[in-house]
């Protein structure tokens, strides 16, 4: 049996003024033929997923593109056309292939395709006809689409956040295609989307609403006849029709099943909507928590600003409140700023500098800081991820410099990243379990890694287009009503 396997995935915030074009998915990796299973083969992603199944079901995985951006703007017409004709090109050159795995994240847009994921499934199918079972993995961040649903045989969403599960959903897709290519089943899924567009800082899997509609899945998912239920809480910022919550129930060959217990599930969570608010803390609040914490660290995560949510990642304004509160023991992550990077190279290690920093992509993430400081580490920002989420990846943030500013040790690098991992700390010579305070940038994945070492998390808002504040975004394509946008939205099963 002979398999394809593909990763084509971006989360895309249309209110981010970088445009992610072909050298932005070149710059975060792209892995072609042969080289890509060496590459992913140890890795917490779907691709190892695909790899675990073909050994453990002995079928023929043929590669043929991973690719995978760092989250920002519109995916211009060019990369996406030029990615998607190299992975139909290397489906065609496979010759008779059984079947199609790919790994989508289910929220890019693309300039032409607003639903990109809908026109990269359609685009495969068109080619390879219906007598060929595409499986695709999701993220739980989705923004699943009727077209996406139409075009793939089975969509497997991730069922966890921060995302740890990618690998074994992966796993999954393989099993099932399996059984699909060898006419076990027959796969009939019914998508329903409440009209709710919840932000994700308490969305995590680990506890809170998004724990209560996961383990109500789970409980279908024992229906003898129920293949899978995916639930995405869907990706807000990338400002399309299809953004927002989604359920999808895939039964064995019986559509009036899945369409009863997607209505259910989806009952259950829009019951849930009001629980996915709150959970920011103000920068009193956190002003004082600077002063009541005992060992340490308390992780002060930034929201507004976060890259995997699609944020320029040179916002410094959670630096500034900390310079400002005078805090010792404090470890920044990161600042996304080239010029300065540059100015601490040409100085050295050990040297004095005097810094613009950050604040210079856009006017949506505050100003600039005028700093004085010294050079403690430079590095090429390579390092590998220890995990949980993501283990084996590794991460390339370009020429990168860690300066002290009074107490605070500050990552500044030419790529914007999340700093989800510790090894972007312990890379550049500082233990994060030491520190009293790390200041990073996130949402919700860096909790698998610094929930485990931390005295306390906080999560605060700085200005920006990734937090929790919808009210900062102006939408112009996502359907209404839509709660919270509209509180007066309601959620009626549609007779007939
Ligand atoms: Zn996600």
């Amino acid at each position: 049996m002979r398999i394809i396997a593909a990763e084509l995935s971006h989360e895309t915030n249309r209110f981010s003024a970088v445009p992610t074009d072909l050298a932005a998915f070149e710059r975060s990796g792209v892995h072609r033929g042969k080289a890509m299973f060496p590459a992913l083969q140890n890795t917490a992603t779907p691709i190892a997923g695909f790899l675990d199944a073909a050994n453990e079901y002995d079928f023929d995985l043929i590669p043929t593109l991973a690719v995978w951006a760092t989250p920002s703007g519109m995916v211009t017409k060019e990369a996406l056309e030029t990615l998607l004709i190299e992975l139909l090109r290397g489906i065609a050159s496979a010759g008779k292939v059984d079947g199609i795995l790919l790994g989508l994240h289910g929220a890019m847009v693309a300039e032409h395709q607003p639903d990109a994921d809908g026109y990269i499934l359609r685009s495969i199918r068109e080619q390879v006809g219906k007598r060929v079972p595409i499986v695709a993995t999701l993220d739980l961040h989705a923004n699943i689409s009727q077209e996406m649903v139409d075009h793939a045989d089975l969509l497997i969403g991730f069922d966890t956040y921060p995302h740890i599960d990618q690998r074994e959903r992966a796993r999954e897709a393989g099993s099932a295609i399996i059984r699909i290519i060898n006419g076990e089943i027959t796969p009939s899924a019914s998508l329903v989307k409440p009209p709710m567009m919840p932000t994700s800082q308490n969305m995590a899997t680990t506890g809170g609403p998004m724990a209560a509609i996961l383990e109500r899945a789970f409980r279908i998912e024992e229906v003898p006849e129920v293949l899978n239920v995916t639930v995405a809480g869907g990706f807000p910022p990338a400002d399309v029709p299809e953004c927002g919550f989604s359920v999808i129930v895939t039964t064995d060959n019986d559509p009036a099943l899945a369409e009863t217990l997607s209505w259910d599930l989806a009952n259950f969570a829009w019951k849930q909507r009001d629980d996915f608010l709150g959970g920011v803390s103000t920068w009193d609040e956190a002003a004082a928590a600077l002063r009541s914490i005992e060992t340490g660290p308390l992780v002060l995560v930034d929201i507004g600003d976060n890259p995997w949510t699609g944020g320029p990642g040179d916002s410094v304004e959670l630096l500034r409140f900390l310079l400002k509160q005078q805090v010792r023991s404090a470890a920044v992550a990161l600042v996304k700023d080239p010029e300065s990077v540059e100015v601490c190279r040409q100085a050295g290690v050990g040297s004095p500098v005097e810094l613009t920093l950050g604040g210079k992509i856009d006017e949506l993430h505050g100003r600039s800081l005028e700093a004085s400081g010294y050079v403690q580490t430079l590095s090429d920002g390579k390092y590998v991820n220890r995990g949980p989420m993501h283990a084996g990846v590794q991460v390339d943030l370009g020429p990168s410099a860690v300066v002290r500013i009074d107490g605070v040790q500050v990552l500044i690098s030419e790529r914007a990243e999340t700093p989800i991992d510790l090894n972007i700390f312990r890379r550049h010579g500082i233990e994060p379990t030491e520190m009293r305070i790390l200041g990073i940038k996130g949402k919700g994945h860096f909790r698998a890694s610094y929930e485990p070492i931390a005295e306390r998390v906080m999560l605060v808002e700085g200005p920006g287009i990734t937090g929790a504040d919808l009210s900062r975004l102006t939408f112009s394509h996502v359907r209404r009503p839509i709660w919270p946008l509209d509180p007066d939205a309601t959620f009626e099963r549609e007779i007939g």
